[in-house]
């Protein structure tokens, strides 16, 4: 798996104001919003384009376009409800499909509630949103049902990172071809944070990610 921390001082700054328990909601929201785009930009870094011509003013060109199937993104509810727009505003004709997931505070295990995604993704690059990669299970199960339904690329986008998420990410979806899960495997990330706690937060993490986009319910 390759794992990319998107260094960036323009990053690294809405980060600081997101994690700052004094954001409001309406901030928090515009910041996932933002930052989502800036790691849209360095989790799309690879995606497959095909040549394209067009003619300017002035004259022909040679260029390029993204290629189809067109991609697919994925948030998983709810908490990467709050990251959709910023990558949709990068990749508007992008298919959108939803796993919702809820996680047992005692045993910290996710569940599926729902699960909103084409038969056959053959040929796609896949994009999950998901602002906090903790545990790591709940993009475990994603990344399993994206590979599982063939496509062609997953990439996981989090804006915060626990190091045992990302090591059992790593563990589960380990790079090589041959293997039956040779399917690409990148995680983007604004950072990495310390440790996760005995309650599965990320520390110093940002909170309930979910609960500072929507509200507490
Ligand atoms: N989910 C959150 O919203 N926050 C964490 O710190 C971990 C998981």
């Amino acid at each position: 798996m390759q794992t990319t921390v998107a260094e960036h001082p323009l990053i690294a700054h809405k980060l600081t104001a997101l994690r700052d328990q004094t954001t409001d909601t309406p901030t928090f929201r515009r910041l996932a919003y933002e930052l989502t785009m800036l790691l849209g930009y360095e989790a799309t870094r690879n995606i497959r384009v095909e040549p394209a011509h067009v003619t300017t003013p002035v004259g022909p060109a040679d260029g390029v376009r993204l290629a189809r199937p067109v991609p697919l993104l994925v948030p998983i509810l709810r908490a990467g409800i709050g990251m959709l727009d910023g990558l949709a505003s990068l990749l508007p004709r992008a298919d959108i499909g939803f796993v919702g997931l809820v996680r047992d505070e005692e045993t910290l295990v996710a569940s599926t509630y729902a699960t909103r995604l084409p038969a056959d993704l053959t040929g796609r690059d896949t994009f999950i949103v998901d602002p906090m990669l903790a545990t790591g299970g709940s993009m475990e199960t994603v990344i399993k049902m994206l590979i599982s339904r063939n496509a062609a690329t997953v990439t996981a986008i989090c804006l915060l990172a626990a190091p045992e998420g990302l090591a059992r990410l790593d563990a589960e979806f380990p790079d090589g071809a041959g293997s039956p899960d040779s399917v690409k495997v990148s995680v983007v990330t604004g950072t990495v944070d310390a440790r996760l706690n005995d309650k599965g937060y990320i520390v110093p993490g940002l909170g309930d990610a979910g609960d500072r986009l929507f509200g507490t319910i």
